[in-house]
């Protein structure tokens, strides 16, 4: 999602870019005076590092401790504040090099990653020139807007101060065909070249230039190359990921212009060092500075640093330049762990599969690459990590296995399989419209969406709505929060997207396996227990209401009734009724705003997903407009077995007894009080629980895009009444053994 169109560029490099960034601010609120400051964690002080309309800076500037003067309260708070007499407030202090008579009017606006601080920009006008309520708020948006890009360059500049060393590993040759076993966790098969993500590994970076083959390109033009490359990729990614295509460009213009990453390797190549071992030396610093750090984000950064030494090297080693950007294309990768930003550097270079090593799948990345379509498997074995780049691999997820360096009947074999679906591929299936069991009760199929592209699948497959859109993509992807500008445009896709038929927005579903680094502040013991979902939300009133107000002015742009709210694991009445406080104070001021006009509002409902909500489901059913019960979470808290944690993978069991009663007891208070209760978990895309989830009253589900034919087809073959009786017979088990035969000889006898 790109960022308004007056932001600057990150083309120019970090320093020149802080710079234009406040020239910015200056422009659009006609600032007399202004200063840009970076927070430094580990000196424990923020530093001037730009300025306007301040004679001396240069010469002198200004290094606080938080809370220090009126700047250091914004960023000690966290919170903008505004003056039109600076000198009479608490916290104050006048700068000898920089006297502010005349300027007394102020506007100190942070600079934030959710909790975490960049820094803050101060703006400061003649005294008698106040800045309106509009203004401000309009500057706050702006900084939100900027955050990202400004820590990207304050990272930047602090890395170009370090220095570090690159680890090289030992590695295997594989001499024949070598299998990883694994469990897979989306489906198709892969073909391509293996290449191992390997941060802290650059050709090179110890051995110096003979490492490398000569470089055949000056650094300025494989800069250029590597540039046009990551222009054409982000504009391909695009297309399937909207959400992410520019965040993911900017971090690599950043880079390619910034004097002390770029420039450094330019001095270096020009001072006699060859180009190769200088673009290997100088990004080896940089990705040392950047792993060493116990801060999330910057250990993130290491990867960027690789990605893009590597894309240099490419472009300045080989003699078709066009390969720079084609080597990569078609790659099957492997890495000890994925982050969602990692997913969406594969998704850019066409990543052909995925393989990772046990516990390296969260389950946001496990949705993400489902929803980009990437093949990938989990193995458990580390030595995956030690082949070689280059290693040709096979990657056949129905049969969850990898090969690597296969043999040639095997290579043949997938090379045929390649041609044969591309030939099935043109043969076109009639979508039906409805469905319906055959004694025709009709069943809604839903669509739950993680990524935009998803909302086109949906209607391709023609779903009866989205029954699940899981914002918390644009989230996850970032690397800071999407401001609510952001998040409206995408809300605004989705429903555009799915301009006839209902969609659900579930609220932030932050926290455990789902984590936000810019917002967790603090490790948690027992994060799945801890401080998520709902309570996360509730405890960022400020984010909570930052999304919903971007949910609610995309419901009003559309002009749609037909949209509903939801709030992922509530656990008691009390929590549901403060959420829900938070849409109507929302939809309250959104009415002041747009005057009379009648608001579009939307249905506000509960996730089911804790124990909790089925005891009380009664007492939320009375309050809720609909329920949603998410079975993943239901199974994982019903039976204490964590959804990704592989060694306790076999009790996770969908087909518990209490899990199975849980259920029931959803659908009958949703039906006592007249409200809709739909699956929209795993559980319900299910051959083996579809007959018992229609036969205790859902009759509608929301599953992944791709199983909504398969499973409309399963349907069809369903009689209501066989289902009823089925799902009686259940209820009345109380061993998992029992259950397994039942569901056996049920589903032998309806689907053969
Ligand atoms: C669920 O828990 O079933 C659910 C749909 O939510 P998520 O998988 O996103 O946690
Ligand atoms: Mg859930």
């Amino acid at each position: 999602m790109s960022a308004a169109a007056d932001l600057p560029s990150p083309k120019t490099g970090a320093s020149r870019y802080l710079d234009e960034v406040l020239s910015m601010f200056v422009r659009s609120f006609e600032a007399d005076r202004a200063a840009l400051y970076l927070w430094s964690e580990a000196d424990g002080r923020f530093t001037m590092r730009s300025a306007h309309g301040f004679p001396m800076f240069g010469q002198a500037t200004v290094s606080l401790r938080l809370g220090e003067g009126l700047i250091g309260r914004v960023l000690a708070e966290r919170r903008p504040i505004y003056t039109e007499m600076a000198a009479s407030m608490r916290g104050y202090i006048p700068h000898p090099n920089f006297p502010d008579g005349d300027t007394q009017t102020f506007l100190g606006l942070p600079l934030l990653r959710g909790r975490e601080r960049i820094g803050a920009i101060a703006l400061y006008r003649r005294t008698g020139h106040p800045f309106l309520a509009e203004e401000i708020s309009r500057a706050r948006l702006k900084a939100e807007e900027v955050a990202a890009a400004v820590q990207n360059a304050a990272a930047l500049l602090a890395a170009a101060t370090a220095g570090g060393a690159a680890a090289v590993r030992q590695l295997l040759k594989p001499e024949e065909q070598l299998s990883f076993r694994g469990s897979a966790v989306s489906n198709g098969w892969a073909m391509g070249p293996l290449r191992v993500l390997r941060p802290r590994f650059l050709p090179g970076a110890e051995g110096g230039a003979s490492a490398l083959p000569p470089a055949i390109r000056g650094f300025d033009e494989a800069c250029a190359i590597v540039e046009e490359n990551l222009r054409r990729l982000a504009s391909d990614l695009d297309r399937r990921l909207p959400e992410a295509a520019s965040l993911i460009l900017d971090a690599g213009m950043m880079m390619l212009h910034d004097e002390n990453f770029a420039g450094r390797i330019k001095a270096l190549s020009e001072g006699g060092t060859s180009v190769t071992e200088a673009i290997s030396k100088v990004a080896s610093e940089y990705i040392a500075v950047f792993e060493a750090s116990d801060n999330d984000y910057m250990r993130e950064k290491a990867r960027d640093v690789e990605d893009l030494a590597l894309r240099l090297l490419d472009a300045a080693i080989l003699p078709d330049a066009r390969k720079a950007e084609t080597s990569r294309d078609g790659a099957v990768i492997a890495a000890e762990k994925m982050l969602p930003s990692d997913v969406l550097r594969a998704a850019r270079d066409r990543a052909a599969g995925i393989v990772l090593c046990a516990g390296g799948a969260t389950a946001h990345v496990s949705l993400l690459v489902r929803s980009l379509r990437i093949p990938t498997l989990v193995v458990k074995s580390r030595d995956l990590l030690r082949l070689p780049d280059g290693e040709k691999a096979v990657l056949d997820c129905a049969n969850e296995i990898l090969f690597v360096h296969p043999d040639e009947s095997l290579e043949r074999k997938f090379a045929n399989r390649a041609g044969e679906e591309a030939a099935d591929r043109r043969i076109e299936i009639a979508m039906p419209e409805r469905t319906a069991t055959r004694d025709g009760t009709e069943i809604s199929l839903e669509a739950n969406v993680n990524i935009l592209s998803d909302v086109g699948a949906a209607v391709e497959v023609k779903a009866s709505g989205i029954g699940l859109y899981r914002t918390e993509f644009p989230f996850l992807m970032r690397q800071t929060l999407p401001g609510e500008t952001d998040q409206l445009a995408i809300y605004e896709r989705v429903l555009r997207g799915m301009p006839d038929r209902p969609v659900t927005f579930r609220t932030l579903d932050a926290g455990s396996d789902k984590v936000l680094p810019y917002l967790d502040a603090t490790r948690e013991e027992n994060p799945a227990l801890g401080l998520r979902s709902i309570r996360f939300s509730l405890h960022y009133p400020d984010v909570f209401d930052q999304q919903l107000r971007a949910m609610l002015r995309a419901i009003q742009r559309t002009a749609r009734d037909d949209v509903s709210i939801m709030f992922p694991m509530v656990s008691s009445v009390e929590e549901f009724r403060e959420a829900k406080r938070h849409v109507e104070s929302c939809l309250s001021s959104l009415q002041t705003e747009l005057g009379d006009t009648q608001l579009h509002v939307p249905f506000v409902g509960s996730m089911i997903e804790v124990p909790a909500a089925i005891a009380v489901a009664d007492a939320l059913a009375e309050e809720s407009d609909f329920f949603s019960v998410g079975t993943n979470d239901l199974i994982q808290y019903t039976l204490a077995v964590d959804r990704t944690n592989a060694a306790v993978a076999a009790s996770y069991v969908p087909h518990h007894p209490a899990v199975l009663v849980s259920l029931r007891i959803a659908a009958a208070a949703a039906r006592r009080h007249g409200i809709p209760c739909s699956i929209c978990g795993e559980m319900g895309r299910d051959p083996k629980y579809l007959p018992f989830l229609i036969g205790i009253g859902m009759r509608t589900f929301s599953l992944e895009p791709q199983q909504i034919p398969n499973c409309r087809e399963l349907v069809s073959r369903l009689d209501l009444k066989d289902c009823e009786a089925h799902a009686s017979r259940l209820l009345a088990l109380s061993t998992i053994p029992e259950i397994e035969s039942e569901i056996d000889d049920f589903s032998k006898k309806t689907f053969g």
